[in-house]
């Protein structure tokens, strides 16, 4: 639990009773909880929430008891989800609604692993634009957990496949998940545009944020779509629009997860999409590293370290 905001130090270890779960809601038996980006933010301030607060927006585990009014899921069943509260924790209250059935034979580490990141690499494959065969993708981070999910899914629909990557043994990964070419960071938008004939890529899928903003402005072929998706280089200051004009009539999008998975059916079908991937073994989810759940600090800190791949879980 955090009682202010602040550095990974912030969180500590709190015995409370198990709670009971209210109208509408599921009390699970955590097997797995996720660790993301989103964590960070919430924990240092960046994304205010009111304390004390219990972190851990996705995670897996099995329903010990429904509350009133809840269909479809019953105590026993193993359940997933990526946009509750509170998933650090041994046991979590979770809303039915945000719930998703771990289909059979899925471990349910993996489906833990897989809900926030995978169902945001479906939403970004295929919900920001129609991407086509042939198309020319930047994504940025491509080691990371996002990247490598994302990578996979777009490589899938034909897309070739730039990315960035913060070292040598990140890059191999990135090329292992299907990577035409892994870039440095000081010149990617100069490659980026030596790769595709001076013309420059159709899509830009940037989690990194202020350090890379800029250049992936200048990676872009005219009419070409920028997606900011996150920021763990930190923020991206003020920007003027008309920098979109004045380089090629580009498009810009912040999209978030939520807004992609606000409806049940939506809900369901990316949820379905990305576990039933994982089940026929094509969407291979890298699990980078597990932590007990008294480390989440260092989970924190090597996350925000540039030192992990993949996916991280910590498992209480
Ligand atoms: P990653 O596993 O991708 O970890 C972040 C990676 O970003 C690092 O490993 C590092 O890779 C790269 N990076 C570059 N500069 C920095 C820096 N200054 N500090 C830290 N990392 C840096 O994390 P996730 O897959 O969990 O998330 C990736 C991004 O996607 C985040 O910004 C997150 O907020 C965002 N996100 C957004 C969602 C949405 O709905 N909009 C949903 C899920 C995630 P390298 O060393 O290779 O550069």
């Amino acid at each position: 639990m955090i009682h202010e905001n602040g550095g990974p130090e912030v969180m500590r270890l709190d015995e409370i009773a198990v709670p009971d779960p209210g109208p509408g809601e599921l009390l699970v038996e955590v097997v797995a909880a996720g660790v993301n980006f989103i964590d960070t933010y919430l924990r240092s301030g960046l994304y205010p929430t009111p304390l004390p607060f219990t972190l851990g927006k996705e995670g897996a585990g099995r329903v010990l008891a429904a509350g009133d009014g809840v269909d479809g899921v019953a105590e026993g069943d193993l359940v997933a989800w990526s946009m509750g509260d509170g998933a650090y924790a041994e046991h979590a209250i979770v809303p039915a609604r945000l719930v998703v059935r771990v289909p059979d034979g899925v471990d349910p580490q993996l489906a833990a692993a897989v809900m926030l990141q995978g169902m945001t690499a479906h939403f970004l494959s295929t919900s920001i634009v129609p991407l086509e065969e042939g198309d020319t993708a930047l994504v940025h981070a491509g080691a990371g957990g996002v990247g490598l999910l994302l990578t996979r899914m777009l490589v899938r629909r034909g897309v070739r496949v730039l990315t960035t990557a913060g070292s040598s043994e990140k890059a191999e990964l990135s090329r292992g998940a299907g990577a035409a070419e892994v870039l440095d960071y000081d010149d990617f938008a100069t490659a980026a545009r030596d790769l595709t004939d001076g013309r420059g890529v159709r899509i830009v899928f940037d989690g990194v944020g202020a350090a890379t903003f800029d250049s992936g402005l200048d990676a872009l072929q005219p009419r070409g779509m920028f997606v900011l998706f996150g920021a763990a280089s930190g923020p991206v200051p003020p920007f003027d629009p008309q920098v979109l004009n004045a380089k090629g009539s580009l498009m810009l999008t912040r999209p978030s997860l939520g807004h992609f998975i606000a409806d049940r059916a939506e809900l369901e079908q990316r949820a379905g999409e990305v576990l039933g991937a994982v089940a026929e073994g094509w969407l291979d989810v890298r699990i980078g590293a597990t932590y007990p759940l008294a480390d989440a600090a260092v989970a924190h800190e090597d996350l925000e370290g540039r030192r992990t791949t993949g996916k991280l879980l910590l498992l209480p």
